[in-house]
């Protein structure tokens, strides 16, 4: 939460001596935190977006664009007002993995109000605008998920060399400098030394190159035997690319549980519509988003947890990294659709069942628990596991996976919280924006008409490696859960809005529930809107005896027929704009949802034009910023049809985007006729009051 503090990082051998200590210690944390928390009720809705942005430094001369290694310098400025007024500031800056990064997010959560919405888009821009002073007039602050020529020649300003032979460096990469991570708080090496020890060798990530009719095979630096892949590394490979994340708090435990099983099957969608990262290391790929990249890049996996080798010294052949799609669900409706294997020691899960745990949140726990930790300082070896939570936060913070389930942190006002993480930075403020309005608003419909997206996590596995192909956006297809009786009947006065994509859903019938009420008040929770304590058309089947415990063999839950038609294969499209008689559409959904809210005008203008953005990137109607980046690529007068991106194309696309998100140009292909959001950076005082008014927004 704060800033991180300083500390010593033990090396990997004395680390490794403690892995179980820290285990044992975060499993008690976890006990003693659960019971003080568990029953916590009545937390109104808030919200916030983390933005990770790449700062880089253009040579107008000589024509190429570098990653500047200045986030320390930069952040020691960005820092200043924070530690003046911690609470009066309007951003918070953090450091993230690579010295040419940083993290911003608001400087407070947002919460009860639709016009909360208004209010992100502006914030993003004074987060730009505030970087953007302390920079040279060659530099640039960009919401880039990658930088095309990481790990390429000279990528760095100033210039570093790779030393992979040097016994004293924490990658030994051959492409990506020691000095291109973060050098300002030891928590970045000492991950990527001890997951490289831990792991016995460098990590490997592996793409495949776009192949074009002049591309050189084999590719420089490829495996032996795989001519057509583009090898990376390095941690900073994945690591130091830059996503766009969102937080929410829930009212209560089950709320938080239930969100996180809603939005799961979801990551990969979202990943496909935000795809965003086609080149790597100056290459062509054949994917288009980060996520394969990272999680290759921080997998500290053995050989023989990998299932290469027998099991000699490790206790599990374990089938992720620590950086994936989570693997089971926490609710009780969540439980049938656990169909894949979960990993865990069985003496952890007994710990966690004898303190108290349900099935679901002990196997949820224990699995993550696997992991041993990469990353341990000798201030936070010792501590009290009745009042302290390093150690599980320790793990937790160290399993990357698209969704997190946050437990309120320690003597603090904050509860449970759901952390949503698939998404890849865009360009520009509007999209980004757009992005984290539509998946919050996409909460308040899930808790509202009760909606059911659950799919069973080996369709949602399936997914998120289609969600990466190329074009995938438009081209692919995606398991998605048909819409039951139910839900159509919910979400029956969904009303058809504009775009020729939309389903003709049937008017009339029930009003959605509000969880804005009349007075624009994001009616958050606590007050019987609980989406659990009305749900009566779960089916609640939570003992979870099909499911399995940990180190049994497979049993796969049964799928009857009916169940299996439940799923289908939808397109990016279809998914957000409907297909008749299957499912209405996340966008119109939306829309039918808002009908009953009252809106201020401008907040209304603004939610309408993300709405008619994302509708429009779906259907295909706007591109991925990945298919863009493509065509500029391609239609680059210096490329020669060879997957590489020089340093020429480089800079220009990296120039065209600096245009973009300064709003000097709008490019039709990405943003349409432009957008005209009415974001504000304050709530109008009428607003003001009503919320005074009604007491809404307080902290209980
Ligand atoms: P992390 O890096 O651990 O994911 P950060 O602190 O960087 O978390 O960002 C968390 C996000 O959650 C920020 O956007 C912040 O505004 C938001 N946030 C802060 N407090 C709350 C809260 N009580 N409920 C929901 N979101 C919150
Ligand atoms: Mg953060
Ligand atoms: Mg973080
Ligand atoms: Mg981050
Ligand atoms: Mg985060």
């Amino acid at each position: 939460m704060g800033l991180l503090s300083e500390g010593n990082p033990l090396s990997w051998e004395e680390t490794k001596k403690l892995v179980d200590h820290v285990r044992e210690h975060g499993i008690n944390q976890f006990i003693h935190l659960y019971h003080r928390l568990k029953d916590r009720q009545g937390d109104i809705l808030k919200w916030g977006d983390e933005v990770e942005y790449i700062i880089v430094k253009f040579d107008d001369e000589q024509k190429v664009a570098r990653v500047s290694l200045k986030a320390k310098d930069l952040l020691a400025k960005l820092n200043e007002k924070e530690l003046a007024d911690p609470n009066g500031v309007k951003s918070l800056w953090r450091p993230e993995y690579g010295a040419y990064m940083i993290e911003g997010t608001p400087g407070k959560p947002f919460g009860g109000l639709m016009a909360h919405f208004n209010l992100v888009e502006a914030n993003m821009r004074y987060r730009r605008e505030e970087v953007t002073e302390l920079l040279a007039s060659d530099e640039c602050v960009m919401s880039i998920t990658n930088f095309p020529r990481l790990g390429a020649p000279n990528f760095t300003y100033p210039v570093h060399q790779p030393r992979p032979e040097d016994p004293i460096s924490s990658a030994r990469s051959l492409y990506f400098p020691d000095e291109a991570i973060f050098p300002g708080h030891p928590r970045f090496k000492t991950l990527t030394r001890n997951i490289r020890m831990r792991r016995g060798e460098k990590v490997s990530i592996k793409l495949k190159v776009f192949k074009d009719v002049n591309t050189k095979l084999p590719v420089e630096g490829a495996p032996p035997g795989e001519p057509d892949v583009v090898l990376l590394d390095a941690m900073g490979f994945g690591m130091g690319c830059c996503c766009l994340q969102l937080t929410f708090q829930a009212c209560n435990i089950t709320e938080a549980r239930r969100l996180y099983d809603q939005l799961a099957p979801l990551c990969p969608i979202m990943l496909a519509l935000t795809a965003a990262s086609p080149v790597y290391r100056g290459y062509l790929t054949e994917s288009d988003c980060r996520w394969n990249v990272i999680s290759s890049s921080v997998d500290c996996r053995t050989e023989e947890e990998r299932g290469l080798v027998p099991l000699n010294e490790n206790k599990f052949r374990i089938a992720k990294s620590r950086y994936d799609s989570i693997d089971s669900y926490l609710s009780p409706e969540g439980a049938k659709y656990n169909d894949v294997k979960l990993t865990y020691d069985e003496d952890v899960y007994k710990r966690l069942i004898e303190g108290g745990i349900d099935h679901l949140l002990a196997q949820h726990v224990a699995h993550l628990f696997i992991r041993d930790t990469v990353s341990l300082f000798s201030e936070k070896v010792h501590q009290n596991d009745e009042e302290d939570t390093d150690h599980f936060e320790n793990i937790q913070s160290t399993n990357w996976q698209t969704m997190r389930f946050k437990p309120p942190p320690p003597n603090s006002s904050i509860g449970w919280r759901v952390e949503f993480r698939p998404c890849e930075a865009q360009i520009s403020d509007f999209e980004n924006a757009a992005i984290v309005c539509f998946v919050v608003l996409l909460t308040r419909v899930i808790l509202s008409y009760q909606l059911n997206f659950l799919t069973p996590i080996s369709k949602v596995d399936e997914n998120m490696q289609t969600a990466q192909k190329r074009d995938a956006c438009r081209k692919e297809k995606f398991w998605f859960r048909k819409s039951s009786k139910s839900t159509e009947q919910r979400a029956a006065c969904v009303q058809i809005n504009g775009t020729s994509t939309n389903t003709n859903g049937s008017s009339t019938a029930t009003d959605p529930i509000p969880l804005f009420n009349g007075t624009g008040k994001l009616n958050g929770h606590g007050n019987g809107l609980n989406g659990n304590a009305n749900n009566n058309n779960s089916s609640s089947n939570a003992n979870g005896s099909h499911i399995h415990n940990g180190g049994t063999d497979s049993d796969q839950t049964d799928t009857d027929d009916e169940e299996t038609e439940l799923f289908q294969l939808l397109t990016i499209n279809e998914i957000f704009n409907g297909k008749p008689g299957v499912f209405p559409g996340l966008v119109p959904l939306i829309r039918s949802y808002l009908q009953s809210m009252e809106v201020d005008t401008d907040t209304h203008c603004t939610i309408e034009q993300y709405l008619r953005f994302i509708q429009k990137r779906a259907a295909g109607d706007l591109i991925t910023t990945a298919t863009w980046i493509r065509e500029q690529v391609l239609n680059h007068p210096d490329y020669k049809k060879d997957s590489v991106v020089s340093d020429r194309i480089n800079y220009d696309l990296l120039k065209s985007i600096q245009r973009i998100q300064e709003g000097k140009h709008v490019e039709p292909a990405l943003l349409g006729q432009g957008n005209h959001s009415k974001t504000k950076d304050f709530i109008p005082p009428a607003l003001q009051k009503q919320l005074a008014k009604t007491g809404c927004c307080e902290d209980k």
